[in-house]
């Protein structure tokens, strides 16, 4: 479903992306992982294209991402991306901002995005939360929420870059378990994460990124086992 091949990104004179190439089988899910810097955000906001790359090929979806004439639109509606910040509208209560894109962007009815809104957070356990609005709501619970608001648009693919690293330690349990959940449901994903813990018991492959590059790969097994000095320093200092 997500297919990188030889991807070159730079940032001025900056290389970011060196040659990345991985690919991620509808159903399946992918950790990126990696010291900061490493190019982890930047791969991910490619398969969006909230980044343009300079050569190589993205197809997510059967969407040329690499082509810049490629609709975004449409790409958009297929993929549903997850930050570190939850950018919920403080004006609009949980059920709102769950509505929000299908009735403005998928032209859904709204007792439909009502009744999408409700499944999707009752999916992520903030089912009596409908009528909150988000400072009413803890930092995990406002995550839960924001992966909620992307579920609601029933994408094909979804990717989070670290939906964990700003909560306190015992949030982060409560969010790690919904995309535990999304995963045994079959989603398609790609996770940048440092919980090496949790990428280890949900993603099927793990990629490590290395001075923008794919420096190792493989399954979760590689985190006991590395090839390369870097990945075992990196698995060793525990980040
Ligand atoms: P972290 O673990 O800290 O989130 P990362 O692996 O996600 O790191 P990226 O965010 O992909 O790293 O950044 C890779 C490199 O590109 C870094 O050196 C960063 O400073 C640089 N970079 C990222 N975005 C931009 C930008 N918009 N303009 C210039 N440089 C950028
Ligand atoms: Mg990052």
């Amino acid at each position: 479903v997500v297919s990188l091949r030889d991807v070159h990104k730079s940032f001025g004179s900056l290389k970011v992306l060196d040659g990345v190439s991985f690919e991620v089988p509808r159903g399946e899910v992918m950790a990126i992982i990696g010291r900061s810097g490493s190019g982890k955000s930047t791969a991910l906001r490619c398969i969006d294209r909230l980044e343009t790359i300079e050569s190589g090929e993205i197809i997510v979806c059967g969407h040329r991402v690499s082509d810049p004439k490629l609709p975004l639109r449409a790409l958009r509606l297929d993929v549903g991306i997850v930050f570190q910040s939850y950018n919920l509208f403080p004006h609009l209560t949980i059920e709102e901002n769950i509505c929000l894109a299908p009735v403005t962007v998928k032209g859904k009815r709204r007792a439909e995005a009502r009744e999408t809104a409700r499944r999707v957070l009752g999916q992520v356990g903030l089912g009596d939360k409908l009528d909150s609005y988000p400072e009413q709501l803890s930092g995990g619970q406002q995550q839960r929420a924001a992966i909620a608001r992307s579920l609601a648009m029933e994408p094909q693919v979804m990717l989070f870059d670290e939906v964990t690293s700003a909560l306190d330690p015992e949030l982060t349990g409560e969010v790690l378990r919904v995309i535990e959940q999304l995963a045994a449901g079959g989603m398609t994903m790609v996770m940048v994460t440092h919980e090496m813990g949790f990428a280890r018991r949900v993603a099927d492959r793990i990629v490590f990124m290395h001075q923008g590059k794919v420096w190792e790969t493989g399954p979760a097994g590689i985190l006991d086992a590395p090839e390369t000095a870097e990945l075992r320093q990196f698995v060793g200092s525990g980040l």
